[in-house]
């Protein structure tokens, strides 16, 4: 991390940028990891600051998604006094913090900026897709194909069900407490993915139609819905570095 925050009687001056703050336009506080001592490398030196996002100084500059939305900015700090107190834990802890922090959000489904994502759209609402789509002027159902994924996306869905609510009783995470989260968001984000993907091909050249076209299938909201499943899979660390954390806290696997 470049951004830096010098001590300054009590308050620290901040000065630099971030970039892919969720929702940094709306928010009131934002979690900034800034360094604070410069002579230290990597991930010493790093603090953990919750930050008032009406601070002068600090400016947010919305930046457009693929998908033409806007869900996150890039946040400028020039000159920004922060009250000390928003320093967290103490100097030079920020690391280890933010770690901590992260646990929860690698154990959710992603950032929150994602918008349309797979908790909106489910596996019936792709079947009914399905039922509507045709094929060699077949409803798209009757293909055995089409058929057979489907099955598929329900047991993935149904077993991700059933951990999710496993993962709610510790006794049942007794072994392994991190496991079903940490595994979830991996297996639930990648998943979405490849389901809206399907679902786009169940449309055959009508896929490339974008929101706002007329002929769309259901507005385009496949579409919309398949471009931010990517950002699941980023968002709170992307699924190479989800699946690493998974082999190594769950797994116990060497480290990468
Ligand atoms: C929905 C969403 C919300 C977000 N919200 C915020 C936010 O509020 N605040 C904030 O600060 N950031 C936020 N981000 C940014 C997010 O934290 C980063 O984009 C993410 O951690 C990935 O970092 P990066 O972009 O630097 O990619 P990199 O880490 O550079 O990764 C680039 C590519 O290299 C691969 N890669 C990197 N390292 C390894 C490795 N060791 N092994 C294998 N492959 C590897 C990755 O898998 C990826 O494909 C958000 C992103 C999204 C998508």
């Amino acid at each position: 991390a470049q951004t830096r925050a010098v001590r300054d009687g009590d308050h620290y001056v901040i000065n630099g940028a971030k970039i892919w703050t969720s929702l940094g336009s709306h928010a009131k506080y934002m979690i900034l990891l800034a360094r604070t001592n410069p002579n230290e490398k990597r991930y010493a030196g790093l603090s953990y600051f919750l930050i008032p996002m009406q601070t002068p100084g600090i400016r947010t500059q919305p930046i457009r998604k693929l998908t033409g939305e806007y869900g996150f900015t890039q946040t400028f700090f020039e000159d920004a006094r922060v009250p000390a107190e928003c320093l967290m834990g103490r100097e030079g802890e920020g690391w280890a913090i933010a770690m901590k922090t992260l646990t929860f959000e690698r154990g959710a489904a992603g950032g929150q900026a994602g918008g349309l994502n797979r908790m909106s759209v489910t596996i019936d609402a792709v079947v009914a897709l399905a039922r509507r789509s045709r094929r060699e002027g077949q409803p798209a159902l009757q293909d055995p194909f089409v058929r057979d994924q489907l099955v598929r996306f329900m047991i993935e869905a149904q077993g991700d069900r059933l951990c999710t609510s496993r993962g709610r009783v510790p006794a049942l995470c007794s072994e392994r407490p991190l496991a079903i989260p940490l595994s979830n968001k991996l297996r639930v984000t990648e998943q979405a993915r490849r389901m809206f993907q399907f679902a786009l091909s169940l449309q055959g050249a009508n896929a490339a139609r974008w929101v706002g076209d007329a002929a769309a299938v259901d507005g385009g909201k496949w579409q919309r819905a398949y471009f931010n499943a990517f950002s699941a899979t980023i968002g709170g660390g992307p699924s190479q570095i989800q699946a690493n954390i998974v082999g190594e806290r769950v797994r116990g696997l060497p480290k990468d």
